[in-house]
């Protein structure tokens, strides 16, 4: 069935199919806790997600994919070159608080010594597929996370809602053509070797989980795959944010809260933080890998000669991970700064403006760039920021499925995630995996996506 004949089936038909679509939601767990009650399991929905899959071409997938254990390394590399870091951060360390604080425990850190040689990285990047004048598409990054990215644990159980639906809409043979999917898997796995190269039967797995827990069941997940299948071989724990378990011996800090500033509540919250920084503890992110993952990094990056300072004798690898940049610019003081002012001022649409800010919903676009930059051009605040190239997708007609939403077809824009996984001791890469992806759809009236911030909901690629 074409798009246009999607458009064409009648209203009945697609009601009735999107009936039949969240129950098959539910069936599968694609779950999520009510807005009202984020904290309680007795009332739950099914996680927002769109009616049909999206077609998305399979040469572009697969080179999301075939770049992502090249995105690991680097990460990794650049959590180790503490030289990297400060001179990347310290024009935005000058003037963003967040950022500085993290800086401070990252130097402390280094100066006290590191406590653990055990490095496990639970990644996943982000792309849009920016559609070219010729019709093809060309993949380009969005950003990566390193901090909590999330969804691993429900995109593992979305594929089967989408064969559901396209076999029950007719499309038998399209559903053969959606991916199974399994990140829950993948990062388990990763956990469980990074608490066995940690090495004490009785030491437990943390999750350090959000105070409002709507999604919850994302995490149950990762969860329910080390008890499933590593289990007997230790214990694994969850527990609520802000209070360290004490009386077990914790091997791995799996952090799912800290990365936005009002996860900061206190000073306590602060000390936590770094005690578990010091702690033996493999932790998920340690704070190097945190900044590794901020947005200033990534337009560092872009500038000539830095990814082959991080890939050497790796011209393909180089040229790889190179090929998926947008176009990112520097805002800090000096004339190339100046320049990319002058630019987004005037032609603001073409841009996306960037805080070192996670979990959507801070970025800044269209006349509000004006605004904003008319405001700190002058100052050293600009530095707080940067600007990125404006990724453009091809829109495709979609309904999204939401709690109390109206049921209406949307034009929409589509962002595939891949996650990446890795544990490292002392100098070896023990593993380096892709373990799956992650598509997030959302109305293009948005400009800003997140499945949890409100706007994006969950998807699964058809690839053509
Ligand atoms: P966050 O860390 O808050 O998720 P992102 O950089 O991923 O920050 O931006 C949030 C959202 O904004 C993305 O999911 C995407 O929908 C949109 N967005 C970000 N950068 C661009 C860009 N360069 N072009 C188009 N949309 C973008
Ligand atoms: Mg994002
Ligand atoms: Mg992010």
């Amino acid at each position: 069935m074409t798009q246009c004949d999607e458009v064409m089936m009648n209203d009945t038909l697609i009601k009735e199919l999107a009936d039949v679509a969240k129950d098959a939601a539910l069936l599968q767990g694609v779950l999520m806790r009510i807005q009202e009650t984020p904290n309680s399991s007795e009332l739950v929905t099914y996680a927002p997600f769109t009616l049909f899959p999206t077609p998305v071409p399979k040469a572009v997938f697969l080179q999301a994919l075939a770049v992502q254990t090249h995105y690991n390394t680097l990460v990794d590399k650049i959590s180790q070159d503490t030289d990297f870091l400060e001179e990347a951060l310290s024009s935005t360390i000058a003037v963003d608080d967040f950022t500085a604080r993290l800086f401070k425990l990252h130097q402390q850190i280094l100066k006290e010594g590191r406590s653990q040689s055990i490095v496990l990285g639970l990644n996943r990047s982000d792309y849009m597929l920016d559609q070219r004048d010729d019709g093809s598409s060309s993949l380009k990054q969005i950003e990566i996370n390193t901090f909590a990215a999330s969804f691993g644990g429900l995109s593992s159980r979305t594929p089967d809602v989408h064969r559901h639906v396209l076999k029950v809409a007719g499309r038998l043979e399209e559903s053969q053509n959606i991916l199974d999917n399994n990140p829950a898997a993948g990062l388990a796995r990763a956990v469980a070797k990074a608490w066995e190269l940690y090495g004490s039967e009785r030491a437990v797995v943390m999750f350090l989980v959000e105070e409002s827990q709507r999604n919850i069941f994302d995490q149950r997940y990762i969860e329910s795959e080390l008890w499933k299948r590593y289990c007997g071989r230790g214990a694994v724990l969850e527990e609520t944010s802000q209070q360290l378990y004490d009386g077990q011996e914790v091997a791995v800090v799996y952090f799912r809260n800290g990365y936005m500033p009002q996860n900061y509540i206190s000073e306590q919250t602060w000390d936590a933080r770094l005690l578990m920084e010091r702690s033996l503890a493999v932790k998920c992110p340690d704070i190097s890998t945190h900044l590794a993952g901020t947005k200033k990094v990534q337009q560092v990056l872009t500038r000539p000669g830095v990814l082959e300072k991080f890939f050497p004798d790796q011209p393909q690898v180089v040229e790889q991970i190179r090929a998926t940049f947008a176009g990112l610019y520097t805002l800090d003081m000096g004339p190339e700064g100046d320049k990319t002012v002058t630019m987004a001022l005037e032609e603001p649409d073409r841009y996306v403006l960037k805080p070192q800010r996670e979990g959507g919903g801070n970025n800044i676009y269209g006349s509000e760039i004006c605004q904003v930059l008319q405001g700190v051009k002058g100052s050293t605040e600009r530095m707080a920021y940067i600007l990125m190239d404006k990724i453009h997708p091809a829109p495709v007609q979609n309904y999204l499925l939401r709690r109390d939403a109206p049921l209406q077809l949307n034009n929409c824009l589509s962002e595939l995630g891949v996650f990446g996984t890795y544990v490292r001791q002392g100098k070896d890469m023990v593993m380096n995996e892709c373990v799956g992806h992650l598509l997030r759809t959302k109305s293009s009236e948005h400009s800003d996506g997140g499945v949890a911030a409100g706007v994006a909901v969950l998807d699964n690629p058809l690839l053509i």
